[in-house]
Order: C-alpha cells, then sequence, then structure tokens
C-alpha cells in the first residue's frame, strides 16, 4: 500500500509500533532502520505520548526539517507518521510568494518613479510660476519693476511708515527732451537709452528695501523707505550726475539727462499717499520749469 503512494522526495511514510520500532518506511531513510526501536529519539517520544497530532521538527535520522503528522491505527499497537518535507510542503507558498513579492517590487519601482516625475513636474511648475511671477512684476523694456509693483510697493511702505513713523522718500525722474531723442534715433534708440537710464538709478539704489520702477513713458519712480529729505536728495543728485556722465548714445552730442522731483512723507505732515505723488511730481515740473536736469525737493 505504501509503494503505491507517492508521498514527493524528501518525504517519508512510516509505521511504529507502540515500543517506538519501526515496521515500515518509504522511502528508506536508512537501509538498516526497519525493526530498530527509536523510542529514545525525541520526535518518536512526542507521537507515542501524544498518539494523534501533528509537529514541525528536524528528523534525527537525515537531520532535515519535517511536518510530522501521526496518528494510532484504530485500536491496534501502530502509528502511523507522514513526515513531509518541509521543502517540499513550503514550495508552492515559496513560488507564490516570489511571485507576489516580485509584483509588489515592480509596483514599488513604478510608485518611486511616478513619485519622481510628480516631483520633477511639482519643481518645474514651481519655477515656471516663479519666473511668470517675475514677469508679471517687471517692465519688458526698462527691465526694472512695473507699475503694479510700484503701486503695491507704495501702499506697503506707506502703512510701514504710518507705523514706524520713518519717513519714506519718493524720487520722480523724467528723461528730458525724450520726445526728441526718439526723434533723432528712432524708438529703438529710444528703448536702449531708457533701459541705460534705468540701470543707472539701479546702480545708485542699493538698499533692498528700496524699489526702482517705471512709472510710464520715459519716467521712472524710485521708492526709498526709511529715507528723509536729505538722504533722498543725495541719492537724487548722485542719479542726475550719473546719467549727465552716461557715454553719448549712437554719436548723439546731446547729452540725455534727467529731472528729478523728490517728496518726503513725514509724521508731522499728515499727507495721504496721493498727496505724496502729487508733491513729487509737482517738484519735477518745478526741475524741469527751472531749466531741466536738476534735482528740486518738494517743500
Ligand atoms: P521733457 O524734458 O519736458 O520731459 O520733454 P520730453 O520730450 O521728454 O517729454 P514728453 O512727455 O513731451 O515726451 C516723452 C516722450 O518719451 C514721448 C515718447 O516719444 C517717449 N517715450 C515714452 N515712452 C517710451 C518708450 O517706452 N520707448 C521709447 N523709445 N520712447 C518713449
Ligand atoms: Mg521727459
Ligand atoms: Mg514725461
Amino acid at each position: 500500500m505504501f509503494n503505491s503512494l507517492d508521498i514527493g522526495t524528501g518525504s517519508t511514510l512510516n509505521i511504529i509500533n507502540d515500543d517506538g520500532i519501526l515496521l515500515a518506511q518509504k522511502p528508506y531513510l536508512q537501509n538498516d532502520s526497519i525493526g530498530k526501536s527509536f523510542a529514545s529519539r525525541p520526535n518518536v517520544m512526542r507521537i507515542l505520548r501524544e498518539g494523534n497530532g501533528s509537529f514541525d521538527s528536524v528528523s534525527s535520522m537525515d537531520h532535515h526539517q519535517r511536518l510530522y503528522t501521526f496518528s494510532r491505527v484504530g485500536n491496534l499497537p501502530l502509528t502511523v507518521i507522514v513526515a513531509l518535507s518541509g521543502n517540499e510542503v513550503f514550495a508552492a507558498w515559496k513560488r507564490t510568494a516570489i511571485v507576489i513579492s516580485g509584483a509588489t517590487g515592480v509596483l514599488c519601482i513604478g510608485l518611486l518613479w511616478l513619485t519622481w516625475l510628480l516631483c520633477r513636474e511639482l519643481r518645474l511648475r514651481h519655477s515656471a510660476e516663479k519666473e511668470l511671477a517675475l514677469l508679471a512684476a517687471t517692465d519688458a523694456v526698462a527691465g526694472v519693476a512695473n507699475r503694479r509693483t510700484l503701486d503695491q510697493t507704495l501702499r506697503h511702505e506707506w502703512f510701514r511708515a504710518q507705523r514706524s513713523g520713518k519717513p519714506p522718500s519718493m524720487l520722480m525722474i523724467d528723461a528730458d527732451h525724450f520726445k526728441a531723442f526718439n526723434d533723432r534715433h528712432g524708438h529703438q534708440g529710444g528703448d536702449d537709452a531708457l533701459r541705460a537710464v534705468a540701470k543707472v538709478i539701479c546702480a545708485n539704489v542699493r538698499r533692498p528695501t528700496d524699489l526702482v520702477a517705471r512709472y510710464g513713458g520715459e519716467e521712472c519712480s524710485v521708492i526709498l523707505a526709511e529715507t528723509d529729505r536729505m538722504g533722498a536728495q543725495q541719492i537724487a543728485e548722485n542719479i542726475r550726475a550719473a546719467v549727465e556722465q552716461l557715454p553719448s548714445m549712437a554719436g548723439d552730442k546731446t547729452p540725455i539727462t534727467v529731472s528729478i522731483g523728490i517728496a518726503t512723507w513725514t509724521a508731522a505732515s499728515e499727507t495721504s499717499l496721493e498727496s505724496l505723488l502729487f508733491a513729487a511730481d509737482k517738484a519735477l515740473y518745478q526741475a524741469k520749469e527751472s531749466g531741466r536736469n536738476r534735482v528740486v525737493a518738494a517743500d
């Protein structure tokens, strides 16, 4: 009957009697083991003690891991032991485990790849948004802040000054006789001159809280945070002199000059933001009227 059963390699079928003597075994683990007593072996001791059951243990014959399942045969003094090889029992499970862990590994790699792609897209989007924000705040011709940024910063500095009581100043800078310059050199030459003037203004305004912006046309504004009238006058004079020193553009004999109007807010003056702008504008027109290429500070 044992010979007609196929339980795979590494597994054994055994019959022992109540004295622990091995009566039959398939396949034989040792040639001379039939008829021998194994009653002193721990596995056999446990089988004889428990009668029916199963446990996982190492064979004392060939030292292989096996799953022992055993049962007494009716009322006879015999016990049948099926000792299945651990490798064979777990072979199917191992195959499935390898397939599942392989699939899980591929899935994890896929997820990591998708995460990397997502991070890259987010980084690209972040830098594109930063670039767009910069473009939205910059004047395309002069390369300085645009009117929108100027209005925002003015309001911000205005409220800051109200709290701190420290005066902000504003410069209104207008290129002199720029229409004539444009007529002589065309709009392209005029744009180049505007860029050069804006560059000079930026070079003379160095504090991080200050802002140079294009107000409109050939006019630029400078917001000087926490700068009193004297300080603003000094900076305006530096700008005026530096523009005058610019090398002649396109062989023009007349140097480019600017007129600058200054307005400074003080706690005592209690003016509004609009009146500060108005005062700077008025000072600029005074500078124009009194001969151009000069700086005038509002009273
Ligand atoms: P003033 O000394 O009184 O300021 O004389 P002006 O000729 O500069 O003043 P006006 O306001 O009569 O003319 C400003 C000119 O600036 C008009 C236009 O030809 C020129 N302009 C304004 N915006 C731009 C610009 O973006 N690019 C160029 N190339 N020229 C501009
Ligand atoms: Mg002008
Ligand atoms: Mg003008």
